[in-house]
Formats: structure tokens, C-alpha cells, sequence
């Protein structure tokens, strides 16, 4: 399932064929947004913002049009109207003089006026997004310590949408093991440095995943085991789908258990347990 960093990317593609282009077509597959088409077109699109899962594209005259790819949507972008060849439904196209922005299969489409935007039921209950919002570590670092998220486990909250947008299965694993925090822990466990840590982990373990099609390990380390003939799975992470094989830093062997019905992966020698699981 994509994360952060891949809506991210996805937005990036729109943006890049929408942005400063007068809409010319444009075009709903559903009945109660067709009134809207002719309020879009003629417009153009300022820019594309993500929070978590969720894309807006940001048009002109005040509207935005709100899209969630759930698990099935995918957006292709074309040269002007030459379609892709797909068995899925057409639910959204977008057309300017030069390209087509298409999505298929989602069914989650709105559009909102930009005021309406904050209070969209998903948009409102969804944290801080990464990629698209000004967040520093510092806010992250506070947000950890918050009544409503301190004394839950960290392998809960990670997946929670509500308290970081974007981040997903294996950037959960990834950002706790770069900071040293076990996943069996809360925040509430952790020393002031783990927080610290682990906030920064968070920022640099999106972006650099977001930067490199989805690399989590050190670049270097990544670099190096490229050059020796591993493949993108050999090199990708520190620890996410690494079961049985030696942690990079001390050799440990990499355990895998489920945490809220998901695959969770941890060194147990990096990752020490208060409770000394
Ligand atoms: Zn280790």
C-alpha cells in the first residue's frame, strides 16, 4: 500500500502537468460532481497539496478538488487526451493543451471550496502531513508528548493517521529502529534523546524515501551494496522485511512479530525493551 512519500510523489506528477495551465475539459464520472465541470474549467491549478493519503488540487477560483485513492486509485498522467490502456474506471480527467491527468478507480472525489477544506472529515482528523506542511522535528517532539498520544504504543500510533499523515507499515519499523526506540515501548517510555531521535527520524526517514523512491537505510550503505551487485530489496531498509537476516549495525538477527495485525520488524539488541523483551 502506498505511503506518504509515494502520494507524495503521485502529487508531484500531477502538479507538474496541471500547474499554471488553463484547464480546458474536465470531466467526473460521477453524477453529483458533473454540476461542478463547468465551475472548473477555464480555471488552472495553483498547486497540489497531499495530507496523508488523501490529494488536493488547488484551483484558481477559490475551489479544491479532494481526492483519496483508498487502496485502488491510481492517477496517470498522459500527452492530452491519449488514455492509457486499463481495464479500470475512468473517475476523474482533467485535460489542458498539453497533457491529461487521469485518475482511475478511486471513488472518493469531492469538491470543496477552499474554506470547506479544514473541515472535510477526513482532512480534519488527519495530523500533520511531512511532505506538504511546514512540521519540524521540534513540533513533532512535542506533538510525542502529548496526553493524547503519550501513553500509547508507538507501533499503534505510527499507523495512526491521526497522529503523523503519511507514514505507514515500513516506515513505522524503520523509524523505530534509526532511533533506537523498541516497538514493544510509548512514548511515555522513552528518554527525552529517544524523542529527540525519534522525531528527527521521522522527518529524515520520509523525506529521504520521498527523495529516493522509497530507500530508508543510510544512502552511503545503500550506495556501497548497490556497487556490489545487491538488488533494491537487499538494500532498501535497515530492518523492514529483513526477518532472520543480521542487523546492519551489530549483526543481531532481525525479528519480525505483528503489531495492530501488521508486519513489525526490530533489532532486538538496537531496540532494547524496558520490560526486556
Ligand atoms: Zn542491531
Amino acid at each position: 500500500m502506498p505511503e506518504g512519500p509515494e502520494i507524495r510523489r503521485a502529487a508531484d506528477s500531477v502538479e507538474k502537468a496541471l500547474i499554471g495551465r488553463t484547464i480546458l475539459d474536465l470531466s467526473f464520472a460521477f453524477e453529483h460532481l458533473e454540476g461542478y465541470e463547468n465551475t472548473l474549467k477555464g480555471t488552472k491549478v495553483e498547486r497540489v497539496d497531499t495530507k496523508g493519503k488523501a490529494m488536493l488540487i488547488r484551483l484558481d477560483n477559490g475551489f479544491t478538488i479532494y481526492s483519496h485513492n483508498q487502496l485502488y486509485g491510481k492517477w496517470y498522467i498522459r500527452n492530452a487526451y491519449n488514455y492509457p490502456k486499463t481495464n479500470r474506471q475512468l473517475r476523474l480527467a482533467i485535460h489542458n493543451e498539453k497533457k491529461s491527468a487521469l485518475l482511475y478507480s478511486a471513488s472518493d472525489i469531492e469538491v470543496l471550496r477552499n474554506e470547506e477544506v479544514e473541515d472535510h472529515p477526513f482532512i480534519r482528523k488527519t495530523g500533520p502531513d511531512l511532505l506538504s506542511e511546514t512540521v519540524t522535528a521540534r513540533d513533532l517532539y512535542h506533538r510525542f508528548q502529548n496526553q493524547r498520544f503519550r501513553k500509547r504504543k508507538w507501533t499503534t500510533l505510527l499507523l495512526d493517521q491521526s497522529f503523523i499523515a503519511g507514514i505507514g507499515n515500513y516506515l513505522r519499523s524503520e523509524i523505530l529502529f534509526v532511533s533506537g526506540i523498541s516497538p514493544f515501548s510509548r512514548p511515555a517510555d522513552c528518554t527525552d534523546q529517544q524523542l529527540q531521535k525519534a522525531a528527527e527520524a521521522c522527518m529524515e526517514l520520509v523525506w529521504r524515501s520521498y527523495h529516493h523512491k522509497g530507500i530508508t537505510t543510510d544512502l552511503e550503505l545503500a550506495g556501497r551494496l548497490k556497487e556490489q551487485g545487491k538488488k533494491r530489496s537487499e538494500y532498501r531498509h535497515w530492518v523492514f522485511n529483513r526477518e532472520g537476516s543480521p542487523c546492519r549495525i551489530d549483526g543481531t538477527e532481525i525479528l519480525k512479530f505483528r503489531a495492530a495485525s501488521r508486519r513489525c520488524y526490530y533489532c532486538p539488541t538496537c531496540q532494547k525493551d524496558p520490560d526486556g523483551r
